[in-house]
């Protein structure tokens, strides 16, 4: 089960861009960010940063 994140919870810090070990995470055109399922290790690391826990496993 990959990490997702919570649209409507992520605030557009990018602190979880720079953390992403696999460059997983990158922002959208709305400001909030995405990650690529395709490319998620599940290392936890997003969640372990982000300051609203917008990532979910
Ligand atoms: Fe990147 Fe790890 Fe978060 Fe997956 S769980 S998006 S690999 S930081
Ligand atoms: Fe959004 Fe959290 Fe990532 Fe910041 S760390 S960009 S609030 S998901």
């Amino acid at each position: 089960m990959a990490y997702s994140i919570v649209n409507d919870t992520c605030i557009g810090c990018g602190t979880c861009e720079a953390e992403c070990p696999v460059s997983a995470i990158t922002v959208g055109d709305d400001g909030k960010y995405v990650i690529d399922p395709e490319l998620c290790i599940e290392c936890g690391a997003c969640a372990g940063v982000c300051p609203v826990d917008a990532p979910q496993a």
